[in-house]
């Protein structure tokens, strides 16, 4: 897979009807294979003399040299490297949408010495030829999945190289440091430059601190906001979720990896993410199947960024209210007071007095904006609100930086325990390898096999 010098090509856009499909190669023999299987309009039937110009499209037909037949009507480009984004050749056919000659054009540039790409190929070329950064791959990848706007410009900002900017500058000063403590086991005797290592791995600690303080919110952004759900039987949670679902213009879509014991759903509010967690039955329990359905929800909440604590605005409120109220007393809570269209009997706002109260008839519809409203404040207040640093939207970046944290940490530790330099460079060696794992400078190739593999084919 690490090989630069067969041409790949595959089908670049998605499968299915389109207007156009672009069938794309890149390598040593794009221009070579392209010339073999593209006829300009207006050319000899024998294209020997065509010699595009790079960048230009070219209209014309795809031809089989063997059968002498047209397979689709065309526009070619020819792009020379280093201006591509593989900076290798790259050739594109913009075919008709469907997937026949789609499909029969990639046949025949396979037939002509391409060999079919793995999946993220094209990313890994553009990486290992340098265009990019493997952080910048990763945000390639994020982009292609975005589900909603706000992922959409995490990732683009993660591709304009920001994230990969300030690690290698924390990477560099750990390097740096490292070379002073190296030259100083190396050369005992000679005169070194005094450096305060121990100045530079505070101000290492506090920047890559910083970095993961954003972790969070940038997860936040990947894999939705988790949203829990909760409340005693039959004040209408269903109800509200199939509410919600309804009027966000709902891309739902079952969470790859999760079990069918708690229920999570992704939807699309107004470009926010939310994770629905569904709860259902945190309950008191003697069944013993219900009770591991329970510690699930328990294990759920805990795991939940926000909290929708629905009630039953038309009955008093009960002990298991106050139970639940309990359980979420510590979170990020907004209490949905739930049908409203009956006839309202008791105070709810006793129960957590300190959240937004929001009352609604999810049988109706009636509040269910202002509740949207909400959840967006909430979601966007602060916590979450887009800020000066890159935000890491990415769980191996932010495991990497836990680790390199770490190393750092130890560092101050070895010189407060006036350990020897050996020891020192040790920590250091390690947190800098650690950091240089984001941008690809110290990765292995398991790990960038793992990252590409999950691209699609042809991206
Ligand atoms: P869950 O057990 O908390 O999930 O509650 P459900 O969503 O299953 O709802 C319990 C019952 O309350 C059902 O009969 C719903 O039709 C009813 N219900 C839910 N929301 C409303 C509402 O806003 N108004 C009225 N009148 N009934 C509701």
């Amino acid at each position: 897979m690490f090989s630069l010098d067969d041409t790949i090509a595959a089908i670049s856009t998605p499968i299915g009807e389109g207007g156009i499909g672009i069938v794309r190669l890149t390598g040593p023999d794009a221009e070579a294979i392209l010339k073999q299987v593209f006829s300009p309009a207006g050319g000899a039937p024998e294209t020997n003399g065509f010699a595009p110009e790079s960048h230009r499209f070219y209209y014309g037909q795809v031809v089989d040299r063997g059968s002498g037949t047209a397979i689709d009507e065309v526009l070619a480009v020819l792009m020379r490297a280093p201006r591509t984004y593989t900076r290798q050749d790259v050739a594109e056919v913009h075919c008709h949408g469907g997937i026949v000659p789609l499909r029969q054009t990639l046949k025949l540039v396979l037939r002509s010495g391409a060999r079919l790409a793995e999946p993220g190929e094209f990313t890994l070329r553009a990486f290992l030829n340098g265009r990019i950064d493997l952080a910048q791959a990763e945000a390639v990848l994020d982009i292609v999945r975005a589900k909603t706007e706000l992922s959409l410009r995490v990732a683009m900002r993660q591709l304009d190289g920001g994230i990969s900017e300030q690690v290698r500058a924390i990477r560099q000063t750990l390097v740096e440091a490292l070379a002073h403590v190296e030259a100083s086991l190396d050369f005992p005797d000679e005169e070194i430059p005094t450096l305060d290592v121990a100045a530079v791995l505070q101000q290492s600690r506090q920047q890559t601190e910083a970095l993961l303080a954003q972790a969070d919110h940038g997860l936040v952004y990947r894999e939705g906001v988790r949203t829990a759900i909760v409340g005693r039987p039959n004040v209408g949670k269903s109800s509200l979720l199939n509410a919600l679902l309804r009027t966000s213009r709902a891309i739902v879509s079952p969470l790859p990896g999760t079990t069918r014991d708690t229920l999570e759903e992704i939807l699309n509010l107004r470009g926010i993410p939310l994770c629905l967690i569904d709860t259902a039955g945190i309950t008191d329990s003697t069944d013993l199947v219900e009770k591991l359905g329970i510690e699930r929800s328990h294990q759920a909440l805990q795991q939940a960024d926000l909290v929708l604590l629905v009630l039953d605005g038309s009955e008093p409120l009960q002990p298991q209210d106050w139970q639940i109220a309990e359980l979420v007393r510590n979170r990020t809570v907004i209490v949905v007071v739930n049908k409203s269209d009956l006839v309202q009997v008791a105070d709810h706002q006793a129960v957590q007095p300190q959240s937004t109260h929001v009352v609604l008839s999810a049988l109706t519809g009636e509040g269910l904006t202002e509740l949207e409203d909400v959840i967006e404040a909430t979601v966007f207040s602060g916590q979450v609100q887009a800020s000066e640093l890159p935000v890491i939207s990415n769980p191996r970046h932010s495991e990497i930086l836990h680790r390199a944290l770490n190393q750092v940490i130890a560092a101050q530790h070895t010189i407060l325990d006036h350990g020897t330099a050996d020891l020192l460079a040790v920590d250091l060696t390690a947190a800098a390898s650690a950091l240089g794992e984001i941008t690809g400078e110290t990765v292995s190739e398991d790990v960038l096999e793992a990252i590409f593999s999950s691209f699609c084919v042809g991206k």
